[in-house]
């Protein structure tokens, strides 16, 4: 998979996308990671990308020219791949969209700073918008870094360990369950016993309840959409009782809760 990324400010990506799972999936082929200048493309001498708001106000805004002509240079023509404007005013970043443009053969990214880009970018020339949280930021290579790497780790090979991926928060609708390594003991506190068994039916059941708990407890919308058999709504049933928890209404509906 190749992505194409567009930023005034490129010497952010270097060492992250020279660092760890980014690296690896690079050196082994599964992506490529290009990174463009958009000042390359600025045909003054002072080679400006931003210029003040029309209407007056404080900040600056990044001109459409230099970027029109870094991704129009770049696709040789008009683009055929998405072409992706990180803001915050765009769709926020989940798994579910990680996945689908991890099916894309090709991603290209703008990056904006100051008080953005000029709309007619946004009208003309980006296909999606996304964000990557209620908050701002100062520029989009921070959220580029983020959507590239959500992206890279649902692509077959990128992780070392090829499970790695699927038990993870979100891939299966639910939160993932605790984790533990050595030592058993730790200050008097023990790993729970399911978990030092070795026996893997009871490992695999403590883990899927210990996800339900954990998705009741963290984030209850996610059982709106999850897939959930007999033996998890028994059991959220339960602990929902147990734990005397107020379930929304779609989610008690869901789960058979009066
Ligand atoms: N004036 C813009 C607004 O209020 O919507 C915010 C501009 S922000 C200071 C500069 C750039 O940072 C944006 O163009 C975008 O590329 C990036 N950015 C900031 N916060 C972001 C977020 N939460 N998600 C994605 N990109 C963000």
């Amino acid at each position: 998979m190749r992505f194409d990324i567009f930023s005034l400010f490129p010497e952010v990506f270097t060492p992250y996308i020279n660092t760890s799972i980014l690296q690896r999936a690079r050196a082994n082929g599964i992506i490529a990671i290009n990174i463009y200048n958009i000042r390359d493309w600025t045909t003054d001498k002072h080679h400006t990308t931003d210029d003040t708001p029309f209407g007056g106000g404080g900040g600056m805004v990044m001109k459409p020219e230099p970027i029109f002509a870094a991704v129009e240079g770049i696709a040789d023509g008009k683009p055929d791949c998405p072409v992706i404007l990180m803001t915050p005013q765009g769709r926020p970043l989940t798994h579910v969209i990680a996945e689908q443009f991890s099916r894309q053969e090709r991603l290209m990214i703008l990056c904006g700073r100051y008080e953005g880009v000029d709309e007619r970018v946004r009208e003309h020339l980006v296909s999606d918008e996304i964000s990557i949280g209620d908050y701002v930021l100062s520029g989009g290579e921070l959220p580029a870094l983020v959507l590239v790497e959500a992206v890279t780790r649902l692509l077959p090979g990128a992780l070392g360990d090829p499970d790695g991926a699927f038990d993870d928060s979100f891939a299966n609708g639910l939160l993932e369950y605790p984790q533990y390594t050595r030592p058993p003991e730790f200050r008097g506190w023990n790993v729970p016993e399911e978990l030092v068994s070795g026996n893997h039916p009871a490992i695999a059941r403590w883990r899927r309840q210990q996800s339900l708990l954990r998705t009741l407890q963290k984030r209850p919308d996610l059982l709106e959409m999850a897939e959930l058999n007999q033996a998890d709504i028994q059991y959220l049933v339960k602990i929902a009782e147990e734990h005397a928890f107020c379930l929304p209404e779609a989610i008690r509906k869901r789960l058979d809760i009066p």
